[in-house]
């Protein structure tokens, strides 16, 4: 038995594991057991005993309004009068279209994704967010409502305060994130995506672009389904020689190939997110086109090791890249790899950084 204790230290969580042992007591370390959970945080608050830092007074719970306070009455639960979204501050745009911090009802800020007319077809879209919006888990940006009666479509989710993970990695460079939060990242963009596994449903677009980062280091999917609805051409996707993103450097050969997508293309892209998680943002493949890419990979080349990369977190993105797959990895054995990945180094999940 195991949970999870998020510590804040100097800005950063870091996430310690209790273990429990079979007869009952809980511990960090096996040489110090304690019979109460109560027992166990009075001695880590009078000495830090080996954690980052004493432990202070507890983390307030930030309020989440829960989904369902922004259904309505009208056509259905999930259609809002777009009257009552007010737009605040644009904080992107996309290939399709614009996304705003917004504020529904004067009260709940929420980010509205404005869509650009003739993006997509509202029906094939409707009936993708009847799907999205039952796709509930901690680690997946979840859609609130949706005003599809007139142009431009919005889509209302969860808001998230650092935007995108691309960008948030990009920013920092290196300079606090180390292997510990990058390996944290992937593990819950992991996590994200078992239960996207369990729910038999494919992500089609997993890219740092589309992981946003909130509060207290916590990373959630974005964006999943959408690209299904997108009316994308495909020729254009295949002979683009744009450097930027591209979405052929994310999606696995036998999609591009033959068009066939499942949840072991999304691993692929997954281990191209951890090249982007790992070399801070950097483009992968940088400098080749994408029909170079293509070529390049039909020959057995893949992404090389970047040199700060552990040969361990190298080798979890080459399962990732298998040829046939089948032999990819799932992502719960991912997500399982991920939380365990410093396991056999240290018993304090955060205190080794190499
Ligand atoms: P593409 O549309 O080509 O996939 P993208 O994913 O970057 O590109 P959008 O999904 O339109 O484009 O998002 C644009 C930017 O808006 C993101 O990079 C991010 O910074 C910000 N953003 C998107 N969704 C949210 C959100 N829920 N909360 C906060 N910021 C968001």
């Amino acid at each position: 038995n195991l949970f999870w204790a998020p510590v804040l230290d100097e800005g950063v969580v870091k996430h310690y594991r209790i273990r429990q042992l079979d007869e009952g007591g809980f511990f960090l370390s096996r040489r110090r057991a304690f019979s109460t959970l109560s027992e166990f945080v009075s001695h880590y608050t009078r000495t830090s005993d080996g954690l980052c830092v004493k432990l202070g007074k507890p983390c307030l719970k930030v309020q989440v309004p829960a989904p369902f306070d922004l259904s309505y009455k009208t056509v259905d639960q999930w259609e809002i009068d777009r009257n009552s979204v007010q737009l605040l501050k644009r904080l992107g745009s996309g290939q399709f279209g614009e996304v705003w911090e917004g504020l529904w009802n004067n009260t709940t800020p929420v980010a509205v994704k404005t869509l650009k007319p003739g993006s997509m077809d509202p029906n094939d879209f409707l009936r993708e967010a009847q799907i999205m919006k039952s796709l509930r888990h901690p680690k997946l940006i979840q859609l609130y409502a949706v005003c599809t009666l007139e142009d431009p479509i919005y889509i209302i989710t969860e808001l998230m305060r650092h935007g995108s993970l691309q960008e948030y990695l990009q920013n920092d460079a290196g300079s606090k994130i180390h292997l510990t939060q990058q390996v944290d990242m992937a593990a819950q963009v992991a996590s994200g995506m078992a239960y996207l596994e369990s729910q038999n449903y494919i992500h089609r677009d997993l890219a740092a672009r589309n992981v946003l980062v909130g509060e207290h280091n916590i990373y959630k999917v974005a964006d999943f389904g959408l690209a299904r609805v997108f009316k994308v051409d495909n020729e254009d996707i295949y002979e683009s020689t744009h450097e930027i993103r591209l979405p052929v450097k994310w999606t696995a050969p036998e999609a591009i190939r033959t068009n066939k997508f499942s949840i072991k293309s999304d691993v692929w892209s997954f281990g191209i997110l951890l090249y982007e998680i790992i070399t801070y943002g950097e483009m992968p493949y940088s400098g080749k086109t994408g029909a170079e890419v293509i070529q390049l990979l039909g020959q057995n080349y893949r992404l090389p090791q970047p040199s700060n990369c552990p040969q361990k977190f190298y080798s979890i993105m080459l399962e990732c890249w298998n040829a046939e797959p089948k032999e990819r990895p799932t992502f719960e054995t991912l997500h399982w790899k991920l939380e365990d990945y410093f396991e056999a180094d240290s018993l304090y999940s955060d205190t080794n950084n190499s």
